[in-house]
């Protein structure tokens, strides 16, 4: 290759793709901040008293959801089932599984495989727990038998946070900007 040639490729390599994005593309979610776990308080979606999510994809196309789940609380917080694979970040704090000998700590990645039925327990003196929560289909709640007693997945999400957004005054349709 030539000098000028080489120059060439150079000055290329920093041009913008410049045709065109392919037709039906969806938008971008950006979520500025997403680990900031002393984000504006409003942005934090109650599922009870003290747990609650921050919704980083809301995927309805997909049957997935991202979010950061916040537990302010020691003990048990559910058992369940998953019907699909989770991966798991923990930001802050530690749990574990009562089935299972590994522990989530800060900085650990998890992998939950899909028909898992495992007990989530937030140990004491742990009083914050966060973690980062990619969740494909549905959880399902169930009794210690693995009897069903409810189910979670990105529409009761959608749901929790439209009405919580509303309640705040953020309005509902703010959880708009995260569904895709
Ligand atoms: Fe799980």
């Amino acid at each position: 290759m030539t000098a000028n040639a080489a120059e060439a490729t150079l000055e290329e390599a920093a041009v913008p793709y410049r045709g065109e994005q392919p037709y039906g593309i969806i938008d971008d979610v950006i979520v500025p901040g997403a680990l900031d776990l002393d984000a504006d308080e409003r942005l934090w979606v109650p599922q009870s008293k003290d747990v609650s999510f921050r919704p980083l994809i809301l995927s309805a196309s997909q049957g997935y959801f991202v979010n950061i789940l916040r537990v302010r609380k020691s003990g048990i917080l559910s058992r369940h089932r998953h019907a699909g694979p989770v991966h798991a970040i923990t930001l802050k704090g530690r749990w574990h599984y009562l089935e299972h000998e590994w522990w989530a700590e800060e900085g650990t990645y998890a992998f939950e495989t899909p028909g898992d039925i495992h007990t989530l327990v937030v140990p004491d003196g742990v009083e914050e727990m966060a973690t980062l929560f990619h969740v494909t289909g549905t959880y399902i709640y169930v009794d210690p038998d693995g009897n069903p007693t409810g189910i979670e997945d990105v529409f009761t999400k959608i749901a929790l946070a439209r009405a919580h957004y509303e309640a705040v005054g953020l309005g509902a349709d703010y959880v708009d900007q995260f569904i895709r």
